[in-house]
């Protein structure tokens, strides 16, 4: 087995294990404040907001360099907006698609009906203010590109930089020690990556002793309707709904793709961000899926930002549950607005922790849902946030695999071999 491999199954060991003392620490040391302040809030969210950082750290960087490449690999501008419109037609038709099918569900099995809204122990929720839509188009465009990547503000940079790129094929042979300046300084990046991999093990393992120690799953039972729902409906959608489209429009193996994906979905699982685990996500996707850098480099950041699948679900079966809580009938014309909402709502917001949340109250606000309802699920939210991120990220790298394979830009020899992408010694 390879180094590489080794790694992967090292770091989802140490996430078990980080998980493990996390529960631990909960269930029998949450007085002890030697544990509390030196341990869990000492140690595990000291290391673990270094390892955040560290992938952060990467993304900006790597994305520019690589999609410079990557525009200036494909050459021929109509073929980028094709790819572009492929990709976004797909992410749109999967967060639909997701949405859907956790209305059905949710309204299949009916959580939160018969729910005692005076027992429930609520937090509190308040609603953001939500940006209008035609605020979403306008801020596609950066006044200033400095700010965009001070601010890492994605579909901004992918902007910028697209427009950067082309720009650079429009110039000639004067552009081409650019590119050649881009592809030296995106191989040291993706080394970058490599060396921040070496950590992650430690990284993984503070991020869920933290959560876990914080997080105990007593409060799950009260919400467990809802939680149940929405996990089986995340399953479904990650190992049902993907899966059928890869093979579909991929004509893929569906298994082969799911086992080149561990290392971004533990990744995004403990991070809880599509956004950091760009960098993971793109490595799995160009090294051991095969998918050729002029695609992966632009479909795979788009689809950070702009494709939530996981989350959408989220918000569709959240939604269910509201409504059984309060005993308000949205109708057809309710449930086609969410799901209206919950695609758009996706296109203005970043894949950062806890956005899900505040796409929901947009959503509620909508279509007339109480917003202060959502603080019924904040409690259980975290846990789920970990898992529909793995589910975002899944999606991203489905659709980047479906528009790479109509494109011809997959290496299929790499998808097919087992060991491709291993890290070296
Ligand atoms: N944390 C999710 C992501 O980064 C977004 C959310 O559902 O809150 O993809």
């Amino acid at each position: 087995m390879s180094k590489k491999m080794n790694m992967t199954n090292k770091i989802l060991i140490w996430m078990v294990a980080g998980l493990i003392v996390g529960s631990l620490i909960n269930n029998f040391a949450s007085d002890n404040q030697w544990v509390q302040t030196y341990l869990v809030m000492g140690l595990f969210h000291v290391v673990g907001a270094i390892f955040i950082s560290m992938l952060k750290m990467l993304v900006v960087p790597l994305v520019t360099f690589s999609l410079i490449c990557g525009v200036c690999g494909i050459g021929d501008i109509s073929k980028l907006g094709r790819v572009g419109g492929k990709a976004f037609a797909l992410f749109m038709l999967t967060t639909a698609l997701a949405i859907s099918l956790a209305i059905a569900v949710a309204t299949f099995f009916a959580p939160g009906q018969g729910f005692e809204l005076a027992a429930a122990s609520t937090g509190s929720f308040t609603a953001p203010a939500a940006p209008p839509l035609s605020q979403v188009f306008i801020d596609l465009v950066p006044s200033n590109p400095v700010a965009a990547y001070a601010e890492g503000n994605m579909l901004q940079i992918i902007f910028f930089t697209i427009l950067f790129a082309v720009c650079i094929l429009m110039v000639g042979d004067k552009g081409k020690p650019i590119i050649d300046m881009s592809e030296r300084l995106n191989m040291v990046m993706m080394e970058v990556v490599n060396v921040v991999m070496h950590v992650a093990p430690i990284g993984v393992f503070a991020l869920m002793a933290k959560t876990f120690s914080l997080q105990g799953m007593s409060m799950i039972l009260p919400m467990l309707g809802y939680f149940t729902v929405l996990v089986g409906a995340l399953i479904l959608h990650g190992t049902g709904t993907l899966m059928i489209l890869l093979k579909v429009l991929g004509r893929v193996s569906p298994l082969q793709f799911l086992r080149k994906m561990r290392s971004a979905q533990i990744f995004a699982f403990s991070t809880s961000s599509s956004n950091a685990t760009i960098p993971i996500t793109l490595q799995c996707v160009e090294k051991r899926i095969g998918v050729d850098n002029s695609t992966a480099s632009f479909v795979v950041p788009f689809g950070a930002t702009i494709n939530m699948d996981g989350t959408a679900i989220m918000q569709g079966v959240a939604t269910v549950f509201i409504a059984n809580v309060y005993g308000i009938d949205l109708g057809l014309t309710g449930y086609l607005t969410v799901i209206a909402m919950s695609v758009l709502a996706s296109i203005g917001t970043a894949g950062v922790p806890g956005v899900g949340l505040i796409m929901l109250a947009m959503v509620f606000n909508q279509v007339g849902l109480p917003v202060e309802g959502i603080a019924l699920i904040i409690g259980v939210d975290r846990l789920l946030d970990m898992i529909r991120t793995a589910v975002n990220i899944t999606g991203d790298a489905a659709i980047t695999t479906i528009v790479a394979r109509s494109e011809n830009s997959i290496d299929m020899a790499i998808f097919n071999d087992p060991d491709a992408g291993h890290a070296k010694d």
